[in-house]
């Protein structure tokens, strides 16, 4: 019998994660070992594994570099049309793997790490994640970044640096506790500072409407300091910018003699304030925060950028060309909701009161470069600033917002619903239609999501512009979420069909060919019980708990929302326990349901929700009459770093949100490329996806409110019970009967694997349209009017024999 082969041997088989040639392998270890020399000045008896990781990382990073400046020169020479990505969220996760697998680096690195005596997946789990974002809006910037370089998009992604991202979720006696994520405490290897290119962004003041025009005086001034970040393609040489901005004090300037010591130290200590502007992440999915400190992040993101953008659009040689038809028509900015909605009266600041263009031309600008895309319907989301509050923090942007509304209700058609400032109470700008009448496309997520926009919230709008009004379904990047994350599945699919699929994945229809192919079904059923194997050793390394991996893993992980009813799922957990606990003879399928995400900070609703899976987990984990049949796990601290490691293990994804509230889902999408099998209800993009009075309801509410699941505090869980029972928005009770039948149905299929594992492969073959490459080509070509390009670009010019060359 052979010796089992360890990971690294088994990472060494798989093609796609590029060449180990000997020369990579020697020249890589020489640059590790001068990184970890002369970049971390350490030799190998103080050294830590953060410092190998930090030494792999800047080895990894100077592969990036000269493609990088090269890109950059080659924009500048083409002078294609820019896409500014606008997003007050982008998240990343880690950095390092995804580098090596766009870059093909990934088993030489693997090998010249294993030849230097360590351990590459130990070092690539001392990074910390990127977490600049709340869930699936910040995770889709994410992917379009990867997909905008991959297609050859001269495009940029444009957010704030936060200095602490989605806080770190703990799990405290069964209650979510929050910690600050100090992620930048050891440095972040990937970013590079330009503090030369600061851009001065102003606050508060007063208008003066002068004969040469208006100004904004008596302002507040905070620097915006830029930290860029490479966006490597998939193997086609070129590297993107991602620019996060940091918020610095302006230098102020004292008259000595009007300023005494103590007014002087004070002043300095003051200048710090205005960092917070960038401190943190707000910490809200679907939740409108009305908030001084989050409309100042959103305006300083937006005037940073724009001024890059009008800078670098002065460079370009259609400045020059005064009589060129396609002059104006050279940058397309996109708007990630409604967050970065100032960028619509800045630009129109910008060219008024700083270019001196006319209304209707500045107008015609704006509308023509600006989209939106917007992210739900929920109304709780949606953005609505009070005009005190605006007229105090940003008096201009206010009056270009009231003109561009007197103008648009002139307009004989527009009725009074659709006024960008809503009446009542309290006077409030609505972002949303701001941004519909500055833009010229506006788009939805999913097909009925889309159609959901134009029959209800944006009806009005619609019908005065239907062609306005634009689908573009989410996708992921199949790099990530496939090549970087389930490697074992990127290889068995690569063995029958090739690479290409990587680049274009609607390659994967060619797998329908093999359905019936018994050696397929094998190799796939394999991968999935490694990858559970895997993940089952990590919970129990990490967490201490052991679960079943011949158990069906059943997952529901994304942000903690009533909409997308963790109840209805605890709802069956508790019926399904109860009908163990009656026929303990049954053959019950095992399963092991695990749930994970977070709850915003001051969502009570949520973090209850939280605390009855817990509860639900310590009354069904310990009940010997149900052994290890049914198991339910909270997965603490759900984050990218932790989708990567569940996803690949899933055999079921939950996606049971309330038909008509989740505008997309993309967690829905990961799961199906991973090979696990869907149970969802038509909402959002599950909708794409074709996949194929009450007894026993009512025994797990009265458990739930008679404090089964909480013996020690019976009344805990009063209030969840009354929502369900009383004021339930997302209705569960009216899908629970549904539900559980289907539920019934996946435990029946899961006992024939075969058959099972055939609708896995069905599933994957499917997944060819939920390509975030194909979501950008649809914006580039049907938005921003550019075509994408899968070729590689040159990376030297002339002989051949240049810098870049050589790293070839
Ligand atoms: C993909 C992803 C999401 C989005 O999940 P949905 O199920 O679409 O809400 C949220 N958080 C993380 C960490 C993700 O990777």
């Amino acid at each position: 019998m052979s010796k089992p082969l360890s990971d690294h041997d088994k990472r060494k088989q798989i093609s796609v994660r590029g060449i180990a040639g000997v020369e990579n392998v020697a020249e890589l270890k020489v640059a590790f070992n001068r990184h970890f020399h002369f970049t971390l000045v350490k030799d190998r008896n103080v050294a830590n594994k953060r410092d190998y990781y930090f030494a792999l990382a800047n080895t990894v990073r100077d592969h990036l570099v000269g493609r990088w400046i090269r890109t950059q020169q080659y924009y500048y020479e083409k002078d294609p049309k820019r896409v500014y990505y606008i997003s007050l969220e982008f998240y990343m996760g880690r950095t390092l793997q995804n580098t090596m697998v766009n870059l093909a680096l990934e088993n030489a690195c693997d090998e010249a790490i294993y030849q230097l005596g360590l351990d590459m997946e130990e070092l690539e789990d001392m990074e910390e994640d990127a977490g600049l974002g709340n869930g699936g809006l910040g995770c889709l910037a994410a992917c379009f970044l990867d997909s905008m370089a991959s297609l050859g998009l001269a495009a940029y992604g444009y957010g704030i640096r936060y200095e602490f991202g989605i806080f770190n979720q703990k799990i405290v006696n069964g209650w979510q506790v929050e910690e600050a994520d100090d992620w930048l405490r050891y440095g972040n290897p990937w970013e590079k500072a330009r503090p030369e290119s600061m851009r001065p962004v102003k606050f508060y003041g007063r208008t003066e409407h002068t004969p040469d025009g208006v100004k904004w005086v008596d302002t507040q001034v905070v620097l915006a300091l830029p930290y860029d970040t490479p966006i490597p393609g998939y193997r086609n040489n070129i590297v993107n910018t991602m620019r996060l901005w940091a918020a610095r004090p302006h230098g102020v300037f004292f008259p000595f003699s009007t300023v005494n010591v103590g007014g002087y130290i004070q002043a300095v200590l003051d200048r710090n304030l205005c960092e917070n502007i960038s401190r943190v992440l707000y910490p809200n999915d679907n939740f409108f925060e009305n908030k001084e400190l989050r409309l100042k992040q959103e305006y300083f993101v937006v005037a940073a950028t724009l001024q890059d953008i009008v800078r670098r659009f002065k460079a370009s040689m259609f400045w020059l060309q005064r009589d060129c038809p396609h002059r104006l028509r050279r940058v397309a900015i996109q708007l990630n909701d409604t967050h970065p909605a100032m960028a619509i009266p800045e630009l129109m600041r910008v060219l008024l009161d700083e270019e001196k263009l006319g209304w209707d031309k500045a107008w015609d600008v704006c509308v023509r470069t600006c989209a939106y895309t917007n992210h739900t319907v929920l109304p709780e989301a949606l953005e609505r600033w009070p005009i005190d509050l605006f007229h105090h923090l940003l008096p201009r942007h206010l009056e270009i917002i009231f003109e561009i509304n007197r103008r648009f209700m002139e307009t004989t058609t527009a009725c009074a619903l659709m006024s960008l400032i809503e009446e009542g109470g309290c006077k409030k700008v609505n972002m949303a239609h701001l941004c519909i009448v500055g833009s010229h496309a506006v788009n939805g997520v999913a097909r009925i999501h889309s159609e959901i926009l134009i029959a209800t919230l944006f009806k009005d709008f619609y019908e005065l512009d239907p062609h306005k009004f634009q689908n573009k379904t989410n996708g992921i990047t199949p790099r990530r979420w496939l090549v970087m994350c389930n490697p074992g599945l990127a290889e068995v699919i690569a063995e029958k069909i090739g690479e290409e699929f990587i680049r274009d994945l609607d390659q994967l229809k060619r797998l329908l060919k093999f359905v019936n192919d018994d050696a397929f079904i094998r190799d796939i059923a394999k991968v999935k019980q490694e990858n559970k194997l895997k993940f089952a050793v990590h919970l129990e390394e990490h967490y201490k708990v052991k679960i079943n991996p011949q158990s069906m893993f059943d997952f529901q992980v994304k942000r903690i929302h009533e909409y997308k009813r963790q109840l209805l799922n605890c709802l069956h957990m508790i019926t399904y326990y109860n009908r163990i606990k009656k026929e303990p003879n049954k053959h019950w399928t095992p399963r092991t349901i695990m749930v994970g995400g977070k709850a915003a900070p001051g969502y009570h609703t949520a973090k209850m929700i939280i605390r009855l899976i817990t509860a639900i987990g310590e009354v069904v984990n310990h009940d010997p009459v149900v052994g290890d049949r049914l198991k339910v796990i909270f997965l603490e601290n759900y984050r990218v770093t932790l989708a990567e490691k569940a996803i690949p293990s899933a055999d079921l994804s939950e996606q049971i949100s309330t038909a008509g509230t989740e505008a997309s889902g993309t967690g829905n999408m990961k799961f199906m490329l991973n090979g696990a099998l869907t149970i969802g209800t038509m909402d959002g993009a599950n909708v794409e996806m074709y996949y194929n009075r009450i007894p026993e309801l009512k025994q797990a509410m009265d458990q739930i409110a008679g404090g089964f699941f909480s013996p020690k505090q019976p009344d805990l869980f009063k209030e969840l019970v009354d929502l369900l029972m009383h004021h339930d928005r997302f209705k569960v009770f009216a899908d629970y009967e549904a539900y559980i039948k289907c539920q019934d149905k996946v435990n029946q299929l899961y006992k024939n694997p075969k058959e099972w594992t055939k609708m896995v492969i069905h599933n994957i073959a499917g997944c060819g349209k939920f390509s975030s490459d194909r979501t950008i080509a649809q914006y580039a070509r049907e938005i921003w009017g550019i075509e994408p390009s899968l070729e590689k670009i040159p990376t030297s010019e002339g002989n051949g024999k240049s810098f870049l060359k050589a790293l070839e």
